[in-house]
C-alpha cells in the first residue's frame, strides 16, 4: 500500500488529500477563499496568499488525524508547482519542504493542469493514453494532448478570455453575484425557450476552413453587453443566461469534434471548474453517444474544482516513475514544464 499526501495553492482554493495507491481517496480538506475574494469580482493574489498561509496547517492535521496515518507512513509528498499564482504556490510548495525536511519523503512536483485530467484516477481505471485533456476552468479553455504522465502537447488555447472567466464576466454585468458560472446555470435553467426562437448572439468563431483550432470568448462578453444596451431598461437575465451558456457550449463542442478529426484520438477527458455545469455535463454526454468517443469527466464536483486529491493521484503516477525534486525546486506562473525544470 502507497499513501501519498497531496498539497495544491495554486489560486483561490487550499486543498490538503491523502490517497490511497494513486486511485483510492483517503482524506480530502478544501477550504475555499471565494467569500473573500467575491467582492473585488476576482482572485486577488496578494490576500490568496495570506489566506493560504493562515488555512494550510490546519487542514494538513485534519487531514493526518482522518487519515489516522503518520508521516512516516506516507511514501510521497506531491504539491502544485505550476501553474499558479506564484505566491500562492509558494505557500504549498514550502508546506512540501517542511515535511520532506522533517520526516524524509521524497516531493514530487505536479503541474496543475495535467492533475485536472487524471484525477478521473479516483473514480475508475486510467484509459490507456493518448487522451484528448479539454480542460475549461477559470484560466483555462485549452484542448492538450495527454501523451503519458508528464507528457503534455498544447493542441488548442483561448485567443483571449477563458470560458470561466467568460462566465464572470457576464455575470458581472448582468449584476449577478462571482462567481458567475453557478449563478448562470441556475438562471439558464428556468428559462423555457419559446419553439423557434432565434439566438441574439452570434455563432462564435465562424469556420476559416483552417484546421486551427481556437477558443475565444470576449466578443461573446461584447456582444451580451451590447444587447443588453439595445433592450433599454428591460433585463431578460434568464433569456440571456440560457444563450450565452448555448453559444458558449457549442465552441467548445465544435473544438472537441475538431480535435478528434485532427488528432484521430478518441478519448476525451474534461475538466476544470466549468465541468461543474449540468449543462454542459449533458452535452458532452450527448455528443460522446452521437460521435462515438470515450469521454470522461470527474463525475464527483469537488474533483473539478481545484483539490489536493488530484495532486496526490498524480503525485502517484510520477512517484512510480521517481519523479522526484530537490528542496531547492521552483514554482512558476507558467505551464510549460520545458521552461520550469
Ligand atoms: P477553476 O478555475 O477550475 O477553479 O474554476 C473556476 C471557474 O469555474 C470560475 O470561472 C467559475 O465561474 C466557473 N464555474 C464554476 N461552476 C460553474 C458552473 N456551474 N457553470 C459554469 N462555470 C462554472
Ligand atoms: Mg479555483
Amino acid at each position: 500500500m502507497v499513501y501519498g499526501l497531496g498539497i495544491e495553492s495554486s489560486c483561490d482554493e487550499t486543498s490538503i488529500a491523502i490517497v490511497k495507491d494513486g486511485k483510492e481517496l483517503v482524506s480530502l480538506k478544501v477550504y475555499s477563499q471565494i467569500e473573500t475574494h467575491s467582492p473585488y469580482r476576482g482572485v486577488v493574489p496578494e490576500i490568496a496568499s495570506r489566506a493560504h498561509l493562515e488555512k494550510i496547517n490546519a487542514l494538513l492535521s485534519v487531514c493526518m488525524e482522518e487519515s489516522k496515518l503518520s508521516f512516516q507512513e506516507l511514501s510521497y509528498v506531491a504539491v502544485t508547482g505550476y501553474p499558479g499564482l506564484v505566491g500562492s504556490l509558494m505557500i504549498g510548495a514550502q508546506l512540501a519542504r517542511c515535511i520532506s525536511l522533517v520526516h524524509s519523503i521524497p516531493i514530487v512536483l505536479v503541474n496543475h493542469l495535467e492533475a485536472h485530467l487524471a484525477v478521473i484516477g479516483l473514480e475508475g481505471e486510467l484509459p490507456a493514453f493518448p487522451w484528448l485533456g479539454v480542460l475549461l476552468s477559470g484560466g483555462n479553455s485549452s484542448i492538450y494532448v495527454y501523451k503519458g504522465f508528464g507528457d503534455l502537447e498544447l493542441l488548442a488555447d483561448t485567443q483571449d478570455d477563458s470560458l470561466g472567466e467568460a462566465f464572470d464576466k457576464v455575470s458581472a454585468i448582468l449584476n449577478l453575484p462571482y462567481p458567475g458560472g453557478p449563478t448562470i446555470e441556475k438562471k439558464a435553467l428556468q428559462y423555457e425557450r419559446p419553439k423557434g426562437e432565434k439566438s441574439p448572439f452570434p455563432k462564435l468563431l465562424k469556420e476559416d476552413g483552417s484546421d486551427l483550432i481556437r477558443f475565444s470568448y470576449s466578443g461573446l462578453k461584447t456582444a451580451v453587453l451590447y444587447y443588453l444596451k439595445s433592450l433599454g431598461n428591460q433585463m431578460p437575465v434568464e433569456r440571456i443566461c440560457y444563450y450565452f451558456q448555448k453559444t458558449a457550449f457549442e465552441l467548445v463542442l465544435r473544438n472537441i469534434n475538431k480535435a478528434i478529426q485532427k488528432t484521430q484520438i478518441k478519448t476525451v477527458v474534461a475538466a476544470g471548474g466549468v465541468l461543474a455545469n449540468e449543462t454542459l455535463r449533458s452535452l458532452l454526454e450527448a455528443e460522446k453517444t452521437n460521435r462515438s468517443f470515450q469521454l470522461y469527466y470527474p463525475q464527483k464536483k469537488i474533483y473539478c474544482t481545484d483539490n489536493g486529491a488530484m495532486v496526490a493521484c498524480l503525485g502517484y503516477h510520477l512517484w512510480k516513475e521517481k519523479k522526484f525534486v530537490g528542496l531547492d525546486f521552483k514554482v512558476s506562473p507558467k505551464r510549460n514544464f520545458e521552461q520550469i525544470l
